[in-house]
């Protein structure tokens, strides 16, 4: 069976077509700045060079037949015509209190996703748009939609519930809900298959650390808590998104600088972070990094509170599980920097009795055990497949 994967953004289209008997990528691709001049495509095909489209994309539909006509290019298609493609899976950001797994798309399902564009502004519209672009091009082909917010709806009212007035709770489905769910669902049984550990009853703790960044805790792969909440902007700190603040912040900032709550929330999505912390230097860990050894403190302050507020949740999310066995790395930061989850088990979880192994944690990019064998907790890098995941559920609802 052949999926054909897209995540629609505002502006731009990934995809990637995976054949699900092997499990591998017959080519992947990006189309940039959907709707905005110099739009362009670049499809890549392993072992082949790069095909590149300069030409215009007023919208996500012709974005999509452009991608049509790469996968079944002559030169440097994989596929000879679209009837080869089983199905198409699309990423969507949020299925609000509605979807709490993926679901093959029809009218309601649209007209739901259509309700959550309050909750997800910037990519519910684009998800939406991917799906009907793929039912114009593709009529008769089924789409399937995975949420990112699925894997959060797993958590009690006690983990989801914000203690605010409930009329507002329940006026506008204000919960916690979780991002990067496809991440952390897929992440956290895989940490239990690669690491033989009990199906039902493991408490694992996955770190997705890259540029966006969240922290789950689950049981059985049932989420119990994660960090992200009704929007991406709780929890760790980021890229550029300052994580948890003390909201009367927001009107301290307002009143001393004239400023209102929307260019306040722009603040701390776009510009706050391990960006805002130092000075505006960059929002890449690996800039800040190479800041930070070379003396600027701003950059080494960012770095440590970044440590210090992942460890935080660890120690939070073992007490919400009543222990942990299994602490997962992945993502952008969690998969290729060994310093960083090198110090966050060193400085802070010695008392969990987690223990890291040099040797086996000078790796990147790899499934690996990087704890030792003596450690009381497994500490995995495991790096994450979203588009596999997405795959994985498609196959499962159309087969
Ligand atoms: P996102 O998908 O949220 O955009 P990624 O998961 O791709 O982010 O992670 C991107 C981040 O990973 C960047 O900040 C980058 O600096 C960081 N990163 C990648 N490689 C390394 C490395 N070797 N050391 C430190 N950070 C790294």
């Amino acid at each position: 069976m052949k999926i054909l994967v897209l995540n629609c953004g505002s502006s731009s289209l990934k995809y990637q077509i995976i054949d699900m008997d092997t499990k591998e990528v017959m080519c992947k691709g990006l189309c940039e700045r959907i709707g905005i001049d110099g739009s362009k495509l670049t499809h890549k095909v392993p072992g082949k060079e790069d095909l590149v489209k300069e030409e215009a994309m007023p919208d996500h539909k012709k974005a999509v037949e452009m991608v049509m006509a790469a996968i079944t290019d002559a030169d440097h298609g994989v596929i000879k015509s679209v009837d080869e493609i089983d199905a198409i899976g699309h990423r969507v950001l949020h299925g609000g209190e509605k979807f709490t797994k993926s679901i093959v798309v029809d009218d309601a399902v649209k007209a739901a996703i259509r309700e959550c564009f309050d909750l997800g502004p910037l990519h519910n519209p684009a998800n939406l748009m991917g799906i009907e672009a793929c039912e114009a091009a593709m009529p008769g082909k089924p789409n399937v939609a995975v949420f990112d917010t699925s894997f959060g709806m797993g958590m009690e009212p006690k983990a989801y519930t914000y203690a605010i007035p409930s009329e507002y709770l329940e006026k506008y489905s204000i919960r916690r809900y979780g991002f990067h769910g496809t991440s952390h669902d897929y992440v956290s049984h895989r940490a239990i298959e690669f690491a033989g550990l009990d199906p039902k009853n493991a408490k694992v703790i996955v770190c997705h650390l890259g540029n966006g960044a969240s922290i789950s805790a689950s049981i059985g792969g049932v989420c119990v808590d994660t960090s992200m909440g009704l929007t991406p902007l709780e929890g760790l700190i980021m890229g550029t998104r300052s994580g948890d603040l003390d909201p009367a912040i927001l009107q301290f900032i307002c009143n001393k600088e004239g400023k209102d709550v929307n260019e306040m929330l722009n603040i701390l999505n776009k510009k706050s972070g391990i960006l805002g912390m130092s000075g505006g230097i960059s929002s890449d860990f690996r800039d800040i990094e190479k800041e930070a050894e070379n003396g600027n403190e701003k950059c080494k302050t960012a770095l440590e509170a970044f440590r210090y507020r992942v460890a935080k949740y660890i120690g939070a999310y073992a007490a919400a599980m009543n222990g942990v066995d299994c602490i997962c790395f992945t993502a952008g930061v969690g998969e290729n920097d060994k310093n960083t989850r090198k110090l966050i088990c060193e400085e802070y979880l010695g008392y969990l009795g987690v223990k890291i192994d040099d040797e086996r944690n000078d790796v990147r990019g790899k499934e690996t055990i990087i704890s030792a064998d003596d450690s009381k907790v497994k500490v995995l890098l495991l790096p994450t497949n979203e588009e596999l995941k997405i795959a994985m559920d498609t196959q499962a609802l159309v087969k």
